[in-house]
């Protein structure tokens, strides 16, 4: 920042900076977060790479242009949210670099830095222990799992225990990918030593164990698209609203929404298993299957599955996802348990299949089902296969569990609560709010 040191000195405004890493993953919520926080009164700046903002751009209907985002983006009138372009840092006395956690200040600028992790709570409370669990011989350097007899980890007596190839970094035959996890993983912790504040996409209830292992973190979430009938913030990818109009015609609490994120990939003979196990499960089903899910070859359908559906299927490449678990006729979510579509999935009091890929997801997996006990697991067989049969047992095991149903209406109920007035997420919200207007 340059500039003349009385006009510092005139202007208190702070002004936010905020730089997403540039993934599916990550613009959206940090969108979400960019707009939470402008509603404030507070100027905020988003940077976009030109490739990414010209994707939004597409994706947003003519009705959203008009709404608010995009005019922000241009900077009009109530200047909250403005272009790069419009920076005009000699007016700024307090800059906020504001990231996902996974980039640390690219900038000399002399700023404060917060940090919106997107993780869940024991994701980034473990990356406190690497060092610990090294030591102790459960992982070797590269985070590679050693054996042992026993298979639990505790980082601490309150938290939920770990099994040792749940880590943030395991990625099962990817060497150099769980290397790589694991030093984002060990980088995290570095990122909140440094932070002037860490926000994290999650509610304090959902556990409070792990979110007293992270220091300075105030849980501000679910982030979530304010208004269900209006538009998602900044899609990258387009979204298919026909399969609203199809939800409309099931019956309540009757369709399987599969959804498997922005990245996770199968191979050929997993992806017919999917399609025929949602075939024999009887029950309507919504499938995203986006254009690069098989990760072999174009996507090839059983022979005759989509003909024999006859309508009890829909399959899009990308669904509002947000809308369409709040959708009445959604029974269940089958999913790969990423963080973004776990907070969703609970806030919409949508019961879980969970298939987790990689990373994370293996943890959130295990919250779902044994510490909220909001979902069932799908478990591959001895060839790593999640088969048909297991998809329909489970589908049907799950569709028919009251326990189930009643937890998720309770955690639904916990994350409503949570962001109104007097809830922790709403609370911790306007403390980090009053802070950065007092800086
Ligand atoms: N998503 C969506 N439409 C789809 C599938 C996914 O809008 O058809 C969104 C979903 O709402 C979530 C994000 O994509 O916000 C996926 O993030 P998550 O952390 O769950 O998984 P990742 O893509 O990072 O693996």
């Amino acid at each position: 920042v340059q500039g003349n040191k009385s006009s510092f000195e005139m202007v208190r405004e702070p002004h936010l900076l905020l730089i997403p890493y540039p993934a599916q993953g990550h613009v959206p919520p940090l969108l979400k977060l960019a707009s939470k926080i402008a509603e404030h009164g507070i100027k905020v700046t988003f940077v976009n790479t030109e490739f990414n903002a010209a994707k939004i751009m597409a994706t947003m209907p003519e009705k959203a242009e008009k709404g608010g985002l995009i005019r922000s983006f241009e900077g009009a009138d109530q200047g909250r949210l403005t272009n790069l372009m419009n920076v005009s840092p000699s007016l700024v006395l307090l800059l906020i670099f504001v990231s996902d956690g996974l980039w640390n200040s690219p900038t000399k600028w002399e700023s404060r830095e917060l940090h919106l992790f997107l993780m869940a709570p024991p994701t980034l409370a473990v990356s406190f222990h690497v060092k610990k669990i090294i030591d102790a011989g459960i992982i070797d350097n590269d985070g590679y799992a050693m054996p042992m007899t026993d298979e639990w980890i505790s980082i601490s007596e309150e938290t939920h225990p770990w099994k040792r190839n749940e880590f943030n970094w395991s990625c099962p035959e990817e060497p150099m990918i769980q290397k790589i996890f694991l030093e984002i993983t060990c980088a995290a912790a570095e990122t909140v030593r440094i932070s002037n504040w860490v926000l994290s996409n999650s509610i304090y209830e959902l556990d409070s164990p792990n979110c007293d292992l992270v220091p300075k973190v105030l849980p501000i979430g679910p982030l979530l698209a304010s208004n269900h009938s209006g538009n998602s913030a900044g899609s990258l990818i387009p979204e298919d609203s026909s399969c609203l109009r199809w939800l409309d015609k099931q019956a309540v609490g009757s369709v399987i929404y599969v959804a498997l994120g922005s990245t996770t990939t199968l191979n050929q003979q997993q992806f017919e298993e999917l399609a025929l196990g949602l075939e024999s499960s009887g029950q309507p089903f919504l499938w995203v299957v986006r254009s690069n899910l098989v990760n072999e070859s174009l996507t090839r359908f059983p022979n005759g599955f989509k003909e024999k559906l006859a309508g009890r299927g829909k399959i899009v490449e990308w669904a509002a996802q947000e809308k369409v678990l709040a959708h009445s006729s959604v029974a269940c979510f089958l999913s790969h348990c990423g963080w973004n579509s776990t907070t969703e999935g609970l806030s919409m009091g949508v019961p879980f299949l969970c298939w987790p890929y990689f990373a994370d997801q293996y943890q959130n997996r295990r919250f779902i089902c044994e510490v909220w006990k909001i979902g069932l697991d799908l478990t591959p067989d001895e060839n790593g296969i999640v088969t048909r049969h297991e998809i329909q047992r489970k589908v049907r095991k799950l569709i028919s569990d009251d326990g189930i149903k009643s937890n998720s209406l309770k955690i639904k109920e916990m994350a409503r609560k949570s962001l109104v007035e007097g809830g922790s997420s709403f609370k911790n919200f306007e403390r980090f709010i009053s802070q950065v207007k007092s800086s």
